[in-house]
């Protein structure tokens, strides 16, 4: 399977996207705009929205098509 990805990395949070995994369910550009906005290159802009915001929308794409890293250590704090 082609599982090639892009990095659109942001200030707090690294965003990762295999484009071959995506069913296009538009989960990701109907919940966050100005993160994730097709009609802009490149589409996904990583500092759009905090870092907290885009990982839980990342975590609703159904596909696994998008990925993240944070790099707020939100993780550690928590
Ligand atoms: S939420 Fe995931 S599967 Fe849906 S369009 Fe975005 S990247 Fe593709």
């Amino acid at each position: 399977m082609n599982d090639e990805f892009k990095r659109y990395v942001g200030e707090n949070i690294e965003v990762i996207f295999h484009p071959a995994r995506c069913i296009h369910s538009a989960n990701c550009v109907k919940g966050l705009p100005d993160v994730f906005n097709v009609k802009k290159k490149p589409w996904v802009y990583a500092d759009g929205d905090t870092a907290e915001n885009i990982a839980a929308q990342i975590d609703n794409c159904p596909s696994g098509a998008l990925e993240y890293i944070r790099k707020d250590n939100a993780n550690e704090a928590r």
